[in-house]
């Protein structure tokens, strides 16, 4: 068996390394001749518009699958006319889109923070005054990791943050003063049998994900069954296949989605080590249609990002149960280096592992 897949960062990677010992092959596909999979799989690097070159990567793969969500979809509408893809296009166009996105949400009854879209100053000024601020301003299109967003606190900053993000369509939405972030993941097969791991607390610090605990200590088993009930209702109508992500806010026992992505995520890192199945292994699974695996839990896990620089491993390996697992990729600012999965079974287990290995890391009190 051969899988396609369309992005060469470190969830491609994770894919590949969790599909070697199932026998499975890989191809990759990324614009960048550097993308951190060449170094373990075999990569074609061409734009993606280059249909000669998909072509080739399409040579003896069976099935193809996507790891990066800002894809052209044109791409993904060439390879899905020549060879199954999963997830289907139709939930990469959505995700890509926060408009598109937040009406399915709204169609399928997920409640979300009160938005609207906004092409003029005109319509940011009318709906900042309907929704309340604060409000988030942000491009509809290409925002990730917090890019392309403002926030704006009182009227006199409607100005400026218009003038910082026109140009591309927007999308306005209330400032959630939220409890805690939460994700919840899926599998979805071919035959529609689904499985979820327990939903994930997260941790957010300009934008990027820092930590991930999993089952997220906030969340009662009745916030738990509708996080994934709403998951469940995402990928039934999408006739999903592979790995969805659904993240939420939560406040005051009410959850609020902010986005889905249509791929293996960055909050289920954990489950490598974590869960009886890494969600990259189920995404495989899913889109080769094989049986899904079972997701219970080995215990309560953490993951730490690796952001802009790579500590002294010597530390993190010194911590008892840190997992480590570095990218190939050179640091630079912001960038994802790597991550740190602690499992412990017990939650003061956990939390003592948490500070050791947040000081291994040298994280401040925000992200440890
Ligand atoms: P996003 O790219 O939409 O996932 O936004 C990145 C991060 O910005 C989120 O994980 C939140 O921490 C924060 N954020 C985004 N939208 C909102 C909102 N409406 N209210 C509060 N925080 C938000």
């Amino acid at each position: 068996m051969r899988v396609g897949v369309l992005g060469g960062g470190q969830l491609g990677r994770m894919l590949a390394l969790a599909g070697y010992p199932l026998g499975i092959e890989f191809r990759f596909f990324d614009p960048n001749a550097g993308a951190p999979v060449g170094q373990i799989g075999q990569l074609i690097a061409a734009d993606y518009g280059d249909h000669a070159a998909l072509e080739r990567f399409l040579e003896g793969v069976d099935v193809v699958t996507y790891e990066f969500e800002s894809i052209p979809v044109s791409t993904v509408r060439f390879v899905a006319e020549r060879m199954k893809v999963f997830p289907p296009v139709k939930a990469l166009a959505t995700a890509q889109d926060r408009l598109l996105e937040k009406q399915l949400f709204d169609d399928l009854n997920i409640p979300t923070p009160p938005f609207a879209a906004v092409d003029q100053i005109q319509d940011l000024q009318r709906a900042a005054a309907r929704i309340g601020l604060p409000v988030v301003l942000k491009t509809r299109r290409m925002g990730y990791d917090g890019k392309g967003q403002a926030v704006i606190r009182d009227a006199a900053s409607l100005d400026a943050a218009w003038q910082q993000l026109a140009g591309s369509p927007l999308l306005v939405e209330k400032y959630v003063e939220f409890q805690h972030e939460l994700s919840v993941i899926g599998v979805r097969d071919t035959t529609g049998r689904e499985v979820f791991y327990p939903p994930i607390e997260n941790v957010h610090r300009e934008g990027i994900l820092r930590k991930s605990t999993a089952p997220a200590p906030s969340v009662t088993p009745e916030l738990a069954t509708l996080a994934i009930e709403y998951c469940r209702r995402l990928m039934d109508r999408l006739a999903y296949v592979g790995v969805l992500a659904l993240e939420l806010f939560s406040v005051d026992g009410e959850l609020f989605a902010n986005e889905m992505a249509p791929r293996v995520h960055n909050s289920g890192h954990w489950t490598i080590e974590g869960a009886e199945t890494s969600q990259f292994e189920n995404h495989l699974r899913a889109v080769l249609s094989l049986p899904l695996g079972v997701t219970t839990q080995r215990g309560n896990s953490v993951m730490f990002n690796i952001i802009g620089h790579i500590p002294p491993v010597e530390r993190i390996m010194a911590v008892e149960g840190a997992h480590l697992h570095l990218y190939g990729k050179a640091p630079t600012e912001k960038r994802k280096v790597g991550h740190v999965t602690l499992v412990a079974q017990t939650s003061a287990g956990l939390e003592r592992g948490s500070i050791e290995l947040g000081l291994a890391l040298g994280l401040g009190s925000n992200d440890a």
